[in-house]
């Protein structure tokens, strides 16, 4: 049900010539009566379908056997990726574009998916996003009504980044009114989120640090810790660049290592997105409301039993480590396109996956062999 309201809200983002051809699809796959597959597949982006903006490892025709001739998606499948900073609408539609085939908002779990669990607790109190993109407005999408992006809270206080005035890129000075500067001083942040990579480390480990230690009230004494979420910990990340690339994991140990030179206690975070068991179950769940949305089950929504969901991925440290640790019904396959560069004979040692394959299209050839689905 909460997958067929996302298609349909993310319908609303779409240009008026694609909305009758995705309403043609929501019907039939609401009409779709046959058994569902006892299996599913979690495909993560960075390193597998995509290196940069570019398809990878034969990504778009793997991709379309999970889907019927007339396009109509037959095989639940969702992407499962750390990265994020865009709203799931907009990252699906962006997927589609690039990849050849029909992806809805509800296959798109980011790394800070699962902060939408924390909406009941934080809905109406001040809270900081970080990151690359539109962390805000992600937010703001779950239902976080008083959230403010790091950029604009930095302005609301002058001198608070000493460096501001060396660094070249526009500011967004006009962004933030006078009176809204003036509330937001006086207002304690309840909690900073870290929804994607920061931009500028440097301004944010010094924003964030006087956040952190004075109770939420930068310039003021100190005071209690506020929570302080992570959407993932990836130490690192296969991008464009031939080289992996330092991700949030690197910045929270830049943060931490920092805030613990200059406080008495600990830092004190959580880290929502893989390879925390937390992302595996709550991608378990993503996979049951879709197949009871794909196979019009809405009388028994989410309760879907798999035999075996597959991940697949090409970090050893998250994509197989989060994996193995959340056990059955997870089956974890590594690539070599991304961050494992192990040879053709050799799995990762410390966390080796159930099956090493060359290519995301292999993995799916040898899903639908292993399942013996014939379309
Ligand atoms: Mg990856």
């Amino acid at each position: 049900m909460i997958a067929l309201q996302m298609l349909r809200k993310s319908s609303q983002t779409r240009s008026r010539k694609q909305l009758p051809r995705l309403f043609s699809t929501i019907s039939q796959l609401s009409s779709q009566q046959s058994t569902p597959p006892s299996f599913g597949i979690a495909f993560d982006i960075d390193g597998v379908v995509l290196r940069g903006n570019t398809p990878i490892g034969g990504a778009p025709r793997a991709l379309r056997r999970l889907y019927d001739d007339s396009g109509i998606l037959k095989i639940p499948f969702i992407f499962l990726t750390n990265g994020g900073g865009v709203r799931e609408s907009k990252r699906a539609l962006e997927l589609s574009e690039l990849l050849g085939v029909e992806i809805s908002p509800s296959q798109v779990v980011q790394g800070h998916s699962p902060f939408k669990q924390l909406v009941n607790r934080f809905e109406n109190e001040l809270i900081v996003a970080v990151g690359k993109g539109e962390p805000a407005s992600v937010m703001s999408e779950y239902g976080f009504k008083n959230v403010i992006p790091i950029d604009e809270y930095a302005l609301c206080f002058e001198s608070i980044d000493p460096l501001a005035p060396y660094k070249k890129w526009n500011t967004m000075e006009a962004a933030v009114n006078s009176a809204r500067k003036c509330s937001i001083k006086s207002e304690r942040v309840q909690a900073a989120f870290i929804v994607s990579d920061s931009v500028d480390w440097s301004r944010d480990i010094q924003v964030l640090c006087d956040i952190l230690r004075t109770g939420g009230l930068p310039g003021s004494g100190e005071g209690p810790q506020p929570p302080l979420y992570f959407a993932h910990d990836d130490f690192k990340y296969q991008g464009a660049f031939p080289s992996e690339r330092f991700g949030m994991g690197a910045f929270r140990i830049a943060l931490e290592s920092i805030f613990n030179s200059i406080h008495s206690e600990a830092l004190k975070y959580t880290s929502l997105g893989k390879p925390n068991p937390v992302a595996f179950k709550n991608a378990e769940v993503v996979l049951k409301l879709l197949v009871s949305t794909l196979y019009h089950d809405h009388a028994h929504s989410g309760s879907h039993d798999f035999r075996t969901l597959y991940m697949i991925g090409d970090n050893p440290f998250v994509d197989i480590k989060g994996s193995r640790q959340a056990g059955h019904p997870w089956f974890p396959i590594l690539t070599r396109t991304g961050v494992f560069k192990g040879d053709c004979h050799s799995n990762h040692a410390e966390f080796p996956a159930n099956l090493v394959v060359d290519t995301v299209e292999d993995a799916v050839n040898f899903i639908m062999r292993n399942e013996s689905y014939e379309p």
